[in-house]
């Protein structure tokens, strides 16, 4: 039998191996494992660091003209390298190829964002703020920070944070997904191969225990992480109790509000797509639609199942399919583990994806698309994270039913509503506690200049990622005020508070 290949780790500019202990890597589509991956013991871990560490103050002083250089670089890389970059996503995470690009170019805006480092970083200056005294303030880098990632967007998520943290100043240590890492190291080695200094960008692949050595070495100075909200909570948690800066991304619940007077068939094509494509494994998925009024669920539900059938889920290589299978067996199995207990809790199974057998590929891990009417905010498939091509439609009589459903929910980050009132839409953007909102748009991401996060149990931490946020969350502001008297002006000294 062939042997596999083994995905090591990025360190200092070169590929490393540590295979004391490795993981299978799956492809989705087929059910085959097809490589293995380095889980980075505490050791290498700390190389990373010290490499990162090496190569900050460097890094630090290279102007940002120089530092966007590399980023504008790495942009051109990126999309020279697409159908690779793609293939290795559908790979092990499973997506479609269309969505696989979709990913990595809304990871390239990121990068086009930080090619603009000069002005981002210029800080804000004030002659005169007092006699002869002028003021003003930097952005200064942290050092060595560090980034966790998860399994659904390989690529996306890690662009959200390295290219900010980079122009910034920091140097990296990026711990990515142990389930389908391959794109990310892909990309990784693209951007050594963009400019960058050996060590300013490093990866380690792992699990608990390269997480927690990047938690605790009091060398990496702040953590952005994107993940399920238990892991979020506690990574918050520990790099705060570390005295590290941290923002952590969690797990989502995100409702579409159907209002009486929305347009049906614009929610309909927009929900297929916002709760089916990925197979729902995006946190910003809309997977609960909350129907307001007599007949439009019944309306919605209708629709919505004939449209249905003509969904096609299947292998990512295949650009005809609309989604593709989920990340691993035990995910599959938690998702149609969901789907049951709505049925044995009291909901009704409108349309089932438990049973699904895709022709040629049995063995993949499919879950077909499900819809689930009749759903009540007391059962265990309404609370929970599915993460899973599950749309559950829950009735309600009026608009601020719908409210207080979304604002009770422990999470907080997409919604949207569909109307035609301008009224009711600006009422709930208004008053509905969510970090991101969409009226008549399903998937309200914001766009590289705007910033992403969730609001409640979906963002632990002050500031969302990307954008101005980032940084600012990448970055420490240092205010100089300064001086320079002629000798023929001495002071004496002052002891109250000068007042300029
Ligand atoms: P996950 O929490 O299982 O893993 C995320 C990262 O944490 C991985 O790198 C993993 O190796 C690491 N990790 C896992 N268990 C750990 C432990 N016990 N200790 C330390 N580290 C650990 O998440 P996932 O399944 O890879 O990704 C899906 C989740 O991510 C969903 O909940 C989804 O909503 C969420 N997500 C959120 C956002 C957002 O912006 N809010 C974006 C993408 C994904």
């Amino acid at each position: 039998m062939e042997k596999l290949s083994t995905v090591g780790h990025l360190i200092n500019g070169k590929k490393i191996e540590d295979t004391q202990r490795t993981q299978a890597v799956y492809n989705p589509s087929n059910g085959i494992v097809s490589k293995q991956v380095a889980l980075a013991s505490k050791q290498t871990v700390e190389e990373a660091i010290s490499a990162a560490q090496a190569a900050f103050p460097a890094w630090k002083n290279t102007p940002p003209l120089r530092r966007a250089r590399v980023m504008f670089k790495f942009k051109e890389l990126l999309e020279q390298h697409t159908e690779e970059i793609a293939q290795l996503i559908g790979e092990e995470h499973g997506k479609i190829l269309h969505d696989a690009k979709g990913e990595l170019q809304r990871g390239i805006e990121v990068v086009e964002y930080a090619c603009g480092a000069p002005e981002l970083l210029k800080g804000d200056y004030t002659k005169n703020v007092g006699p002869d005294i002028d003021s003003w303030s930097d952005f200064v880098p942290l050092g060595v920070v560090a980034g966790i990632t998860p399994f659904n967007f390989p690529t996306m998520v890690p662009l959200w944070m390295i290219p900010m943290a980079l122009v910034c100043g920091n140097t990296f240590v990026l711990k990515p997904s142990e389930r389908d890492p391959s794109s990310t190291m892909f990309i990784g080695e693209l951007m050594c191969q963009a400019g960058l200094p050996n060590g300013v960008f490093n990866i380690v692949n792992g699990d608990k225990e390269a997480v927690d050595t990047l938690l605790t070495d009091s060398r990496v100075q702040a953590v952005s992480f994107v993940g399920s909200t238990p892991i979020a909570e506690y990574i918050y948690q520990t790099a705060a109790a570390y005295g590290k800066r941290c923002q952590a991304l969690g797990g989502a619940k995100n409702h579409a509000i159907v209002m009486p007077d929305a347009d049906l068939d614009n929610v309909v094509n927009s929900l297929l797509g916002a709760a089916f494509g990925s197979s729902g494994e995006r946190c910003m998925a809309l997977s609960v639609a909350v129907t307001v009024g007599k007949d439009i669920g019944d309306q919605l539900i209708s629709n919505l199942s004939n449209a249905m059938a003509k969904l096609k889920c299947g292998p990512y290589a295949n650009n005809s399919n609309d989604f593709g299978p989920l990340i691993t067996q035990a995910h599959k199995d938690k998702v149609v583990a969901h789907i049951t207990s709505a049925e044995q809790q009291g909901a009704t199974i409108i349309v089932d994806g438990r049973n699904i057998s895709v022709s040629g590929f049995e063995e993949g891990f499919y879950v077909g698309a499900t819809l689930i009417d009749h759903v009540k905010p007391d059962m265990d498939s309404y609370k929970a994270e599915i993460f899973g091509p599950v749309l559950q439609v829950i009735r309600v009589e009026t608009m601020a039913d719908a409210l207080q459903l979304i604002n009770n929910h422990e999470y907080g980050n997409g919604t949207c509503i569909y109307t035609r009132d301008g009224e009711a839409a600006r009422y709930f953007c208004d008053n509905v506690m969510v970090g991101m909102v969409g009226v008549n748009v399903p998937l309200p991401v914001p766009v590289a200049y705007h910033s992403f996060g969730g609001w409640k149990r979906s963002l632990f931490g002050d500031l969302h990622v990307y954008g101005q946020d980032g940084i600012r969350f990448y970055t420490r502001r240092k205010t100089i005020t300064q001086r320079w008297p002629s000798s023929s002006l001495r002071e004496g000294a002052q002891f109250s508070m000068p007042n300029l």
